[in-house]
Order: C-alpha cells, then sequence, then structure tokens
C-alpha cells in the first residue's frame, strides 16, 4: 500500500530504539522505572470528577458538542485569563475550544502554513511544533535554544530573509523539554519582532500553573498589543492532572483563533460537552491553592533530582518551572547512548535529548511525574550505575 508521499516527510521516531531495550529489560524480569514521559501521576481533583458525572447524566449532554466550545467553558476561560493574568478575552471572538492542546497546536498549523510558508520552531522542543510544519508542506528554520542563554532564543539571530517568510514563532515558556522559564520582557520581545514582520507568535503555556520557589509564569497576551499578533495555547492538561480528558483552548488573536476555529469544525466535532463542564469546574472553583500543592510536591521531587544529580557530578541550575529535569550526559555519551545506558545499567528510562531536535543532543531529560518512591529508587540506581563506570 502506498502512502502519502507527506507521511515519508515526517521525523523518524527515535523512541523505537528505546521502546526495543524497555522490552528486552521487561523481558528479563527487570523492574523498569519510566522517567520519560511527562504525564502527573497524581489524580484530577475530586470536585471535578463529580462534575464530570453530574453532566455525564444529563440526556442534553450526549448530543454533539458546540464545535467550537460550549458558550460555558469559553466564557470561564476569559473569566480565568482575566483572574490569572488580568487579560481580557471575548469569548466568542478570542477563544476557541480544543480536544487538549496537542489537537490545536497541529491545527493551527494548518490553518497558518503551506508550501512556499516558513514556521519558526525552537531547538530542542515539543515535536508537534515541527512534525505539524513539514506535514503542512511548509518550511521549517530551527531557532537553537543554548543552554548559555538559559534555553532563551537569540530572536536578533534570525536572518531578515526568514523574517520576511515566515508565518509563524512558536515559543513555549515554561519550556518543555529544559525546564526553562522567560519573563515578561522577552514575550515583550517576541511580540514586537512578529508585529514587524507580520508573524503569528505561537504561545503554548501548557506548564502555566507548576511555580517553585515563588516564580509565577507570565502570559504572553500581558504584553501590551500582543493580541494583535499572538495566540496561545492554555491547557488543563498538566495544571490539573487531566492529561486523559482532552481539553484546552486556544485564546488570543481574533483572525487566528476564528481560522483554527473554521479548519476544525471541518474535521472534528469538539469535546464531550460534559467534559466542558468538568473544565469550568476546574477553572471556577478557585484552583490557586490546588497548584500551590501540586507545585510543592513537584518541587520536593525536584530537589531529589538535583541532589542525586550533584552527587554524580551531573549538577544542573534549579528549574523553576515545569516537571522536567534536562541534563547533560555522562561521559560524553550521545542522547541515545546514555538513554540506552541507564536503561540497561539501571532499568530507568530518561528520554534522549536529541528526539527533540538536533541541539537537544548530548541532553536527557528526566520526568517528576513518578511517585516520589519510585523517583528516589530510580535515582538511587543512576547513582549506583554511575558509580561502577567510574
Ligand atoms: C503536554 C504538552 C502539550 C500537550 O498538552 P495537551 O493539552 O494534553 O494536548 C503541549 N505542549 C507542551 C509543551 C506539552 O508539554
Amino acid at each position: 500500500m502506498k502512502l502519502a508521499a507527506r507521511m515519508e516527510k515526517l521525523p523518524p521516531y527515535l523512541f523505537l530504539e528505546l521502546d526495543r531495550l524497555i522490552e528486552r529489560q521487561r523481558a528479563l524480569g527487570h523492574d523498569i522505572i519510566n522517567l520519560g514521559i511527562g504525564d502527573p501521576d497524581q489524580p484530577t481533583p475530586a470536585h471535578i470528577i463529580q462534575a464530570l458525572q453530574a453532566a455525564a447524566e444529563r440526556p442534553s449532554n450526549h448530543r454533539y458538542p458546540n464545535y467550537l466550545g460550549s458558550p460555558a467553558f469559553r466564557q470561564a476561560v476569559a473569566a480565568w485569563y482575566k483572574k490569572r493574568f488580568d487579560v481580557d478575552l471575548d469569548p466568542s471572538a478570542e477563544t476557541v475550544g480544543l480536544i487538549g492542546s496537542k489537537e490545536g497546536i497541529a491545527h493551527l498549523t494548518w490553518a497558518m502554513a503551506g508550501p512556499g510558508d516558513l514556521v519558526i520552531v525552537p531547538d530542542p522542543s515539543y515535536p508537534v511544533y515541527l512534525s505539524q510544519a513539514i506535514l503542512a508542506g511548509a518550511e521549517v528554520y530551527d531557532l537553537p535554544l543554548p543552554a548559555e542563554r538559559r534555553f532563551l532564543p537569540d530572536l536578533d539571530s534570525i536572518p531578515e530573509s526568514v523574517l520576511t517568510r515566515a508565518k509563524m514563532l512558536w515559543v513555549n515558556y515554561p519550556n518543555n523539554p529544559t525546564g526553562a522559564t522567560a519573563d515578561l520582557s522577552f514575550f515583550e520581545e517576541a511580540v514586537a519582532l512578529c508585529r514587524q514582520y507580520d508573524i503569528l507568535l505561537c504561545s503554548d503555556l501548557a506548564y502555566a500553573e507548576i511555580g517553585y520557589d515563588g516564580f509565577r509564569a507570565p502570559s504572553a497576551l500581558q504584553v501590551d498589543g500582543a493580541k494583535d499578533v499572538t495566540v496561545e495555547f492554555y491547557s488543563l492538561s498538566k495544571p490539573f492532572n487531566m492529561t486523559g480528558w482532552r481539553v484546552a483552548a486556544a485564546v488570543g488573536n481574533p483572525t487566528a483563533v476564528g481560522a483554527l476555529g473554521t479548519l476544525k469544525s471541518n474535521l472534528d466535532s469538539g469535546v464531550f460537552t460534559a467534559v466542558q463542564e468538568a473544565a469550568v469546574a476546574a477553572l471556577a472553583h478557585d484552583p490557586f491553592t490546588f497548584f500551590k500543592e501540586q507545585s510543592a510536591l513537584y518541587a520536593a521531587r525536584r530537589n531529589i533530582a538535583l541532589n542525586a544529580l550533584e552527587e554524580m557530578g551531573m549538577g544542573i541550575p534549579s528549574p523553576l518551572s515545569t516537571f522536567y529535569i534536562w541534563f547533560r550526559t555522562p561521559r560524553g555519551m550521545s542522547s541515545s547512548e546514555a538513554s540506552r545506558f541507564f536503561v540497561e545499567e539501571a532499568q530507568v528510562v530518561v528520554a534522549p535529548g536529541s528526539s527533540y531536535g538536533e541541539v537537544g543532543e548530548g541532553w536527557l531529560r528526566a520526568s517528576l511525574t513518578c511517585p516520589t518512591d519510585r523517583l528516589i529508587e530510580a535515582f538511587d540506581r543512576m547513582k549506583a550505575a554511575m558509580a561502577r563506570i567510574s
């Protein structure tokens, strides 16, 4: 069977070899600890589950949802942006419901860019920005996030010839996979550049509500005039331990939000209304206490990971957000050599940095979304494996 030509352009799936190694260790009867995936281990708060249960009982919710998101959900998103970021949004023109932000990130690319267009994608980054630009037939400019710049890009380094052709610039702070954070001045710089060159600034705010040592992530839409050029993705997945629920929103520039909605109404039929009702309960029922508790849990785990890395001679500066620890491979190993080493010698899975882009080569990503006792065990095993090769 011959597939569409575009399928051949997709980057290879880099976890394939790692998956095989993990299977081999499992077959040998080893207990594997997986720090490779960023997916909260804690449950969704009870009141959100109860809201879903009540909403699921109502027959009116069993019919097709409103494709662009229920008025109540879009209202709740706008109210949340006002409360959390002091950003004003028109629910009907400047918000659209998404089946998780991954879906919206993918489809916004299809709404904005095609052959002859250019998309600026950070390296390393969440792989969907790149894969969708490729599928949509657009050209990609890799924007490095250097460790020396605390994983912030040098926007002045982007050539004029790229800026004049670019349709989208992706930014993701707090950042997956590096754990880096940006303050409002970075977003100010990005908004100014995008205004100058008529580029859509695409801000992925997946980790907005995780903050350590007093850090609180800003929204790109807090910049004056940002809405002229900015779309932001706000997902309930990571803040509320709701990755399986599939609910998020794209907010900001009405032209881009509207185009995304138009594209989506031609290919999906929205989020189950009962899930949207539960999302309204999540946003409306003062979530700040929950975010604080959740961040405290991740902060404690972060400290465990940082101390262990320090003891291995692989210390890193303390990240202020996300549940990722981004660290260099030991002994000059490549990313895939190092992830293989830890699977075979410690039965611990960490993600190879190279799967997030070329600049990620030589790095590893460990996720803190595993029970604390297992995380301690994982780093103990990694320390022991390191001690054996020193
Ligand atoms: C997890 C993640 C997403 C996907 O979130 P969903 O809303 O669950 O689709 C998007 N962007 C980044 C950077 C992520 O880490």
